[in-house]
């Protein structure tokens, strides 16, 4: 049953070539994913009509019962998830709720100490083109030319020097284990607040493969949508006594009404992630990242510091005579999505850049494993080699289909949006159609 195609033709096309985008291409954004069918059902359902501005038992708006009911399944199931005191799920994503965190917490022009954005950092982590960069003052680490790590004797030698008062752990394109302990004795020693964001990373610190912030930090913000596989959305962790705060800043601080759509889909994902199949979903998203890291280094790609810990991989092509943007295009071009990424001490200019970041959360959702790894190393590889040969580019596309017939996504849905763009009008008149007249 779909209104959609009646409704509006120009967006039910969109929706379905773009269905067919995501089921016919090797999906290797490190920060994307697919949800499940239960999530979409969720979150395209009715909880889209209500306000509740406030938090469960304390509404400003009558008819809550049922959003009391999801909100605080969502909230317990997210403080099991991760044996934190406090949770909100309000945020409307992962920047909103870094800036609830910072918001809460500092006064304009404080010193935040954070990850440089040309080493693997995030835009909300003060970069000067975000609200981040222009209310507080900001101090950036990085990584240390030698071992692409982030070198802890810099951000402590930092951290003395500028007094920051809130200093933030996490990033957006960085292969390797993150020393939460090590940040929170530094924040410790200088009296700062430590936020770690673990945006990228959720889903393995959920699965305890990457160890947890938890005990180190006094907040803890995320997105849902990334290795965590729920829908688009934010979330803080805390301790208890920074509830009432917390609560306050993202309403009515910086948002209205929650998008309780979306609350009930990170419920349903949250209790995905409690089931026993997430941990051994998330050990093969790592061991697929380390076996595409095996092979393109044995194809002679260099990898940034070497490999990697987690989902992702950052490839160094400036010895290859290709660009991150033209990698990224000859990759699309094959049917393998990917983003073009700064590596750390890149002299090309970010839209250009001399690397691309390949990430292994969704194609690891979809089924694939350490073998299908291989090939499609095998296959970037000679991509990136060969990046003008058309006919192998077509050949290559060829294969990538192949594969993603082996790992269907989304069968389901994608036979009923076939049935029914053929059907004939099916919506009452007057329904929903503008032949209401409530445009
Ligand atoms: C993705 C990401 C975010 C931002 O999330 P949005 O929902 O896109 O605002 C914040 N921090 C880090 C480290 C991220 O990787």
């Amino acid at each position: 049953m779909f209104y959609l195609s009646d409704v509006d033709p120009e967006v039910f096309g969109a929706l379905r070539a773009e269905i067919e985008r995501q089921t016919t291409q090797l999906e290797m954004i490190a920060s994307e994913n697919f949800v499940s069918e239960a999530v979409l059902e969720a979150e395209g359902s009715v909880f889209m009509n209500k306000y509740a501005e406030g938090y469960p038992g304390r509404r400003y708006y009558g008819g809550c019962e049922n959003m009391d009911v999801v909100e605080q399944l969502a909230v317990d199931r997210l403080n099991t998830l991760f044996g934190s005191e406090y949770a909100n799920v309000q945020p409307h994503s992962g920047s909103q709720a870094n800036m609830a965190v910072y918001f809460a917490t500092l006064d304009p022009g404080d010193t935040i100490l954070s990850m440089n954005l040309a080493h693997g950092g995030h835009l909300s982590h003060g970069a000067s083109v975000s609200f981040s960069g222009r209310f507080f003052n900001i101090v950036h680490y990085g990584v240390s030319r030698e071992s692409e790590t982030i070198d802890m004797a810099e951000v402590a030698d930092l951290a003395r020097k500028h007094r920051p008062k809130m200093i933030v752990a996490g990033a957006s394109a960085y292969p390797r284990t993150i020393d939460f302990a090590s940040f929170g004795a530094i924040a410790e020693e200088v009296g700062a607040y430590l936020m770690v964001d673990m945006a990228h990373i959720a889903g393995l610190v959920a699965a305890g493969i990457h160890p947890s912030p938890v005990p180190f930090a006094h907040f803890i913000t995320s997105t849902t949508h990334k290795t965590l596989r729920g829908p688009r959305g934010g979330i803080i962790l805390s301790r208890e006594k920074y509830g009432r705060l917390l609560n306050s800043q993202i309403f009515p601080g910086i948002q209205g009404g929650p998008l309780m759509h979306v609350i009930a889909a990170k419920a349903v994902a949250f209790k995905e992630a409690l089931g026993s199949e997430f941990k051994f979903y998330q050990q093969r998203i790592v061991a697929n990242a380390q076996e595409l890291a095996r092979v393109l280094h044995e194809k002679g790609f260099r990898l940034v510091s070497g490999g990697t810990d987690n989902h992702l991989v950052l490839l160094d092509l400036s010895d290859k005579g290709v660009t991150g943007a033209e990698a990224e295009n000859v990759l699309e071009k094959a049917g393998i999505t990917v983003n073009k990424n700064a590596i750390p001490f890149d002299t090309r200019p970010p839209r250009v850049t001399s690397g691309i970041r390949i990430g292994t959360p969704a194609v690891t959702t979809r089924g694939l494993g350490p073998a299908d790894m291989q090939e499609i190393g095998n296959y970037i590889a000679e991509l990136l080699t060969h990046p003008d040969d058309d006919k192998r580019i077509r050949e290559i596309r060829l294969k990538v289909l192949d594969i993603c017939n082996r790992y269907p996504l989304y069968q389901a849905r994608l036979a009923r949006y076939e049935k029914s763009s053929g059907l004939a009008h099916t919506v009452p008149e007057g329904q929903w159609t503008n032949g209401g007249a409530r445009e």
